[in-house]
């Protein structure tokens, strides 16, 4: 069964979300392929409600992100059309990093200030699926899921006060129904308590028979039963369980980070753990890497520790990850409210900018402090003349078939490395130089509702790991409940969103499947998800 499902087979996005639209067609045609466009094809079903459009990097945003790649707009910049606007800032990118500028921005100077982004809805990788199954409404997120409880008045606690973030910490659903309860996780990357791990046919079980091993509480049970090597089973307990002391980085550029970022994650897994290269590449690549769309063998070893150093305040032990109903793009949300009041109804509070629909009229109106444009590509940010002595950049993007340029006093460009890149036309060498160490990495993620999880509750289990094929990790997760938990709507959504299962595939330079999570929680090891 594993094999004649392909679960060893190579995917692309396209295959992969394809198959799903093709195969709901051929329920409805005969010999006949369906007339899809490209675009349809490529993009898959959105769901429903604000992100219906916005499902990844759809086939619009990677079309201009690709034609700038190669130089398409290069001719054409001199003639875009000048919409004669002038801005004190223009944020490149509508992610967390473009909307935060915005909100520094109007902090702590204050202006006339344009945010564009190339996407049909602003949050970057931190956005959210809904879908509408059997009448219940299931989010899920995108890609960014979970935040880090931050120190009381710390520095990204500060932050979450300027955009009326009012709690650090969310309740959950609680166990309804008369089965005995399972304890679930209340985020996708915990290991909970009914964790399972699945060794299929390519860890020597029978061909083709279906007939893959299950091991359950693998580490509790330290491996029993796993159809593995002694070694490999050691060498795995000794990541999995053992504590091993490691003098991380104390400030990012100290003399260990600097070490850790002169050697892939690949070796310093091997080294810390006193494991093979062979047992990171069958079981570690994509819990240790996948996230970033590539694994260990290629990441510096200082990706395991960035996100800590910097940020050494944040991150509760006992309350551990925390997560909005639709992950981190709540706080995408959040930030688009404080810089523009009517993008919402009502307050600004989690509530409201989680459960109302954004009013995309109201996000880039003439007059207001701060605009926000989307499906924009910029393709061009260059000094008007000598960038020494010039009075203001200017800013080209590309929205449908035709260019435009804005002015700005000041441009911050929040857009990634891979079109930074190819869009600051004066770029210093040394900054030239160190973007061409960057590269752009896919990493497809996909929401899959599924109706009934009780196989799994039968099975015993609310979160499980495999290693190989399509996807890495399965996790039930319960709800974040809002306060207002007795509104209309949000009591439903809640209760069954717990049937939410989320899969990611990843395809990794190099033709391998990885997938995995991306950070790791301060006092938490970071590889048990
Ligand atoms: C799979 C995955 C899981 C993650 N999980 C977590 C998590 O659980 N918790 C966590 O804290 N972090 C997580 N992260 C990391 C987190 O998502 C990012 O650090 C954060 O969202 C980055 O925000 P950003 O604004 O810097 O970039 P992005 O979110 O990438 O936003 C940049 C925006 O700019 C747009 N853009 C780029 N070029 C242009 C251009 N030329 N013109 C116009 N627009 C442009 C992009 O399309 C995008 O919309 C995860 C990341 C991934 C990929």
């Amino acid at each position: 069964m594993h094999a004649r499902l392909g679960m060893d087979e190579p995917i692309s996005r396209r295959d992969f979300l394809n198959g799903a639209l093709l195969a709901g067609a051929g329920l409805l045609l005969y010999r006949q392929a369906p007339t899809i466009s490209p675009a349809d094809a490529f993009n898959g079903y959105g769901g429903i409600g604000d992100y219906s459009r916005s499902n990844g990097n759809t086939w619009d945003v990677l079309s201009a992100g690709h034609a700038l790649r190669d130089g398409a707009f290069e001719q054409r910049v001199a003639d875009a059309a000048d919409t004669g606007e002038m801005y004190d800032l223009v944020a490149v990118g509508g992610g967390i990093s473009g909307l935060a500028a915005a909100i520094f921005f109007q902090k702590y100077k204050g202006g006339r200030a344009l945010v564009i982004d190339n996407h049909p809805i602003f949050g970057g990788e931190a956005k959210r699926n809904e879908f509408l199954v059997d009448g219940q409404r299931l989010t899920a997120h995108q890609a960014s899921a979970i935040f880090l409880v931050p120190q009381k008045r710390g520095y990204t606690d500060r932050f979450y006060e300027m955009i009326g973030m009012d709690r650090s910490a969310f309740n959950y659903q609680t166990w309804r129904g008369p089965s005995p309860e399972m304890p679930l996780a209340h985020s996708p990357y915990e290991t909970p308590r009914n964790y399972g791990f699945y060794f299929g046919p390519q860890f020597g079980q029978r061909p083709g028979g279906g007939g893959g091993v299950w091991v359950m509480d693998p580490w509790g049970r330290k491996l029993e039963g796993a159809p593995i090597s002694d070694v490999a089973r050691a060498e795995l307990l000794r990541w999995g369980t053992d504590r091993v002391a490691f003098p991380g980085p104390q400030t990012e550029g100290d003399a260990i980070s600097r070490q850790l970022d002169s050697i892939t994650l690949e070796d310093h897994l091997m080294a810390r753990y006193n494991i093979s290269r062979e047992t990171v590449r069958t079981f570690l690549s994509p819990v240790e890497g996948g996230g970033y769309g590539l694994g260990p063998d290629v990441l510096s070893a200082y990706c395991n520790y960035a996100i800590e150093t910097q940020f050494p305040e944040d991150g509760d032990a006992e309350l551990g990850d925390q997560m909005f109903p639709d992950g981190n793009g709540g706080f995408a949300r959040l930030m688009v409210k404080t810089l523009i009041p009517d993008a919402f109804a009502g307050p600004r509070t989690v509530n409201a900018v989680w459960q109302n629909r954004v009013n995309f009229r109201a996000l880039d109106r003439a007059g207001q402090s701060t605009r926000l444009r989307l499906n924009a590509t910029v393709v061009r940010v260059a000094h008007a003349g000598d960038p020494a002595s010039a009075s203001h950049v200017v800013v080209t993007y590309a929205k449908g078939n035709r260019l435009y340029r804005v002015k700005a006093r000041s441009v911050v460009v929040a857009g990634g490395s891979w079109t930074a890149k190819h869009i600051v036309h004066d770029l210093p060498a040394s900054h030239r130089a160190a973007y061409a160490q960057f590269y752009r990495s896919p990493c497809l993620m996909a929401n899959i509702a599924v109706r009934n999880w009780r196989f799994l509750y039968k099975m015993g289990l609310s979160g499980c790991r495999w290693f190989g094929g399509l996807g890495d990790y399965l996790s039930v997760r319960k709800m974040a409940l809002d306060r207002g938990a007795g509104e209309p709507g949000t009591r439903a959504a809640a209760r069954h969103v717990v049937r939410a299962v989320r899969a990611r595939v990843s395809r990794a330079a190099g033709g391998h499947v990885r997938a995995g999570r991306v950070r790791s929680a301060p006092g938490h090891r970071g590889n048990h998800s």
